[in-house]
């Protein structure tokens, strides 16, 4: 990924994530806001509620609100029951004149300015009375049957002041935006470490892959160019027998078996990455499958003038993908012969540990030093690059192997064989949860 279209990348994870959070605190913010105000309200609404029905139904409790009789003392004690000194009560008459002007007294000044709005009435309704005193009104039209008399067939406005309210909900809402804005910066922050974080295995997966393509190309271009100088050169010589460019033509032949088994290793290795190969574990008799296993080998390695032996193993039973497993055999054979002398004796051993197994390739060859054991499992990874060229290595065999434990669960490392040489040691279980491969991302 070209550095812009990363960064694009980022800034794209950045910006969804910082959406993300504002609309969470936006919304967060308006329904914490919403509930709290109507939390607020609540009480109120209901003591207009309750001065509507004291109104309509209680004649005992009307007679103090009687807009000629009533007492500004007795008024209050009545309001005192209901709502301490903050409910007041307009009576319009159905024109909309104000009736109990005398009982409002001083605030009549400010009240005048309020109209009879009937297609108000039974509504709860907030309204701001000369810009700075807010009230909650509930709009009751008093049916002309009413017992009470002045009012019948009028209309009352019932008001509760609610500045109080307001000022605890105008120092809320300050107190939520500043907590709100501190944790929208916050989420900045948050968001550029997540975009980072998110970003951080993606870049690290498209270097390997990057790595991988080149190494590829580069592995298969060499084989390419020996087969071609070759043929060219052979087109040079129309008239030769076959017998007089023997060297050549065996040349061009080992690198297109070489060419062969690298396009084998990396549909391999593509598999790997995709997960997309089926695995078929079934239950083993070990012995019988690893003496079936060695045994093609065993004749190659005596054309080679070396050994291999399986070592003598009591039989148990292990569920394992037979055609995985005799490829991990296949790779890490194939190695000890390679990477060991004319005349040494490779072994192959298999016990049971527990609740696993391990299967051991031991060989006399030159042994591995302990800084290269975990790198030789990296793909394209050689510990000696002229060597592995002239054994025919790719050095991808031990990133297979690494994939094909990871699906058996199990694990692989290299040991020091006594008295010289190396040990490959795989652990598997013997029974591997097979509904799912392993994690084989790394390798
Ligand atoms: P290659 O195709 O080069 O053998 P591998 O992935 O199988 O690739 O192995 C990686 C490297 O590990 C090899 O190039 C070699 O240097 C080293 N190696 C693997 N097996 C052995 C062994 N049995 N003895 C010594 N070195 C080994």
């Amino acid at each position: 990924m070209s550095n812009k279209a990363n960064r694009a990348q980022q800034w794209r994870l950045f910006i969804s994530s910082f959406v993300g959070f504002s609309i969470i605190f936006v919304l967060l913010g308006i329904i914490v806001f919403v509930l709290f105000s109507r939390a607020m309200l609540t009480s109120t609404d209901q003591t207009l509620r309750v001065e509507r029905s004291a109104r309509l139904n209680g004649p005992k409790q009307q007679k103090p609100f009687m807009p000629n009789t009533s007492t500004p003392h007795k008024t209050q004690q009545f309001k005192a029951s209901a709502h301490p000194f903050m409910t007041t009560t307009l009576i319009f008459n159905p024109r909309g004149k104000i009736l109990n002007r005398t009982q409002l007294g001083s605030r009549y000044d400010q009240l005048k300015s309020l109209t009879l709005d009937k297609s108000a009435v039974g509504r709860l309704q907030t309204i701001r009375i000369g810009g700075k005193y807010n009230f909650r009104t509930l709009l009751v039209k008093v049916p002309k049957s009413n017992s009470d008399q002045t009012i019948a067939g009028k209309y009352l406005l019932i008001m509760e002041n609610i500045d109080p309210q307001k000022a605890a909900m105008s120092s809320f809402k300050k107190v939520m935006l500043i907590t709100m804005g501190v944790f929208w910066l916050l989420s900045i922050l948050i968001s550029v470490w997540l975009s980072r974080l998110t970003m951080r295995p993606i870049l690290r997966s498209w270097q390997r892959q990057t790595e991988f393509v080149g190494n590829a190309a580069h592995e298969l271009r060499t084989p390419l160019t020996i087969i071609q100088n070759k043929l060219e050169f052979l087109l040079t010589k129309p008239n030769d027998r076959i017998i007089d460019q023997a060297e050549n033509i065996a040349i061009a032949n080992s690198e297109s078996q070489r060419l062969q088994k690298l396009t084998h290793d990396l549909l391999a290795l593509a598999r790997s990455d995709s997960k997309s190969l089926q695995t078929n574990f079934e239950a083993t008799q070990v012995a019988g499958f690893l003496q079936r296993t060695i045994e093609p080998y065993t004749e190659i390695a005596a054309s080679q003038g070396k050994q291999l032996q399986l070592l003598p193993v009591t039989d148990f039973r292990a569920v394992l993908d037979q055609d995985l497993i005799h490829q991990l055999m296949n790779i890490l054979i194939d190695n000890a012969m390679k990477y060991s002398p004319n005349g040494s004796t490779i072994t192959v051993s298999a016990r049971v540990v527990g609740r696993k197994w391990q299967l051991i390739v031991a060989d006399q060859g030159l042994g591995i030093d302990p800084q290269e054991r975990q790198r030789i499992f990296d793909r394209f990874y050689r510990v000696d690059t002229s060597r592995s060229r002239q054994t025919g290595g790719n050095g991808l065999g031990l990133s297979i192997a690494h994939w094909i434990v990871d699906l058996h669960h199990g694990t692989i490392a290299v040991k020091d064989n006594q008295p010289r040489g190396s040990q490959f040691v795989t652990t598997l279980p013997l029974n591997p949860p097979t509904g799912m491969s392993g994690h084989h991302g790394k390798k």
